[in-house]
């Protein structure tokens, strides 16, 4: 990964690459204009004068390159990354916020999935996609026909698969450079605290409760950011949640101290869920992963945000750290 000491290496490199690549140019645009400019009489003479030039130029182009490319790419800290590195993450690099620095960060990381499902399925594929080096996937399920409408990453010859394993072949087909690690088990008091650990950051997009305020624990206690996100029928939230770093972090159980009863609060399979709504959260949910990943932009912890997909509307809440919250509470 680039450390701080690349970067500020690499920036006076940045500065004598466009030095040496702008004097290059003058000295270009100098040799074809005084070539330009003889005319008449002379012709004849500058014709092999101007021919001479011209191998002059194409000298000075080469060293110019040979100097200014290695030097911008260092300065992009773009030497660790290979050529198709480079080309599939053109887009990420332009960018000023994330850049070679950020990339080779993403490249880095390890991000834990919790669910191959309607949530599971965008956010998988746009963190493959964004080049993650090691993506999670937890689930116990098998690709059933009810799943197709909202779970994009399985397809109709998957029914009958194990989710993690039609998720690997998938996110093998975006991007063969992520390591994709399978969790084929649900995750438990006894097996959470294992697997969390070998991640960075964890996106949960599980479908009950009982295993959001598991995770959220873990998280918790092991000091892992956590993109929480949940959606049913037209409506969709989703928060941050990284409580142990004090004042202003709250977690899940500050806004719900305990989980409804299963009874009280219907699943998809009862109340429904229209498919693309999942696609609308897990996009987020993978932008939220990768912004903190990344360290930019402003983090969702302690707001929460709501998508009302019938009004076309989103609203924000703020949510205060409990002091009595059974997990991060001081009292
Ligand atoms: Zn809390």
């Amino acid at each position: 990964m680039a450390s701080k000491r690349q970067l500020s290496v690499g920036r006076p490199l940045m500065w004598v690459g466009i030095a040496v690549l702008s004097a290059g140019v003058a000295v270009g645009a100098w040799f074809l204009r005084t070539s330009g400019i003889e005319s008449g009489v002379k012709a004849e003479r500058s014709a092999s004068r101007a021919s001479s030039r011209g191998v002059s130029v194409g000298r000075v182009m080469v060293v110019v390159i040979g100097v200014a490319l290695p030097c911008y790419k260092r300065a992009m800290s773009l030497p660790d990354m290979t050529e198709t590195q480079i080309r599939r993450y053109a887009r990420h690099i332009v960018l000023a916020e994330i850049g070679g620095v950020g990339q080779a960060k993403l490249i880095a990381s390890k991000v834990l999935v919790i669910g191959a499902g309607g949530l599971g399925a965008p956010l998988l594929q746009y963190l493959a996609a964004a080049g993650i080096g090691t993506l999670g996937v937890i689930d116990d399920d098998t690709v059933d026909l009810s799943n197709l409408q909202r779970q994009i990453i399985h397809r109709t010859a998957d029914i009958g698969t194990a989710k993690v394993e039609s998720a690997r072949r998938a996110l093998g087909d975006i991007n063969p450079e992520v390591r994709v690690v399978m969790h084929p088990r649900r995750l438990t008091e006894a097996n959470a605290e294992q697997i969390v650990a070998g991640y960075d950051v964890v996106a949960d997009g599980s479908d009950n409760f009982a295993t959001r305020y598991l995770v959220n624990d873990i998280c918790y206690r092991l000091k892992k950011i956590l993109v929480s996100a949940a959606i049913l029928r037209f409506d969709g939230q989703i928060s941050t949640y990284k409580a142990w770093r004090g004042a202003g972090h709250p977690c899940l159980r500050c806004i719900f101290p305990t989980a409804p009863s299963e009874d009280a609060v219907p699943s998809c399979a009862q109340a429904g869920v229209l498919g693309a709504l999942a696609g609308t959260l897990g996009a987020l949910q993978a932008t939220e992963v990768v912004k903190e990943i990344l360290g930019i932009g402003r983090s969702l912890s302690g707001r929460l945000l709501t998508y009302d997909a019938l009004d076309a509307s989103f609203d924000e809440m703020a949510i205060a750290k409990r002091p009595d919250c059974p997990t991060c509470g001081t009292q």
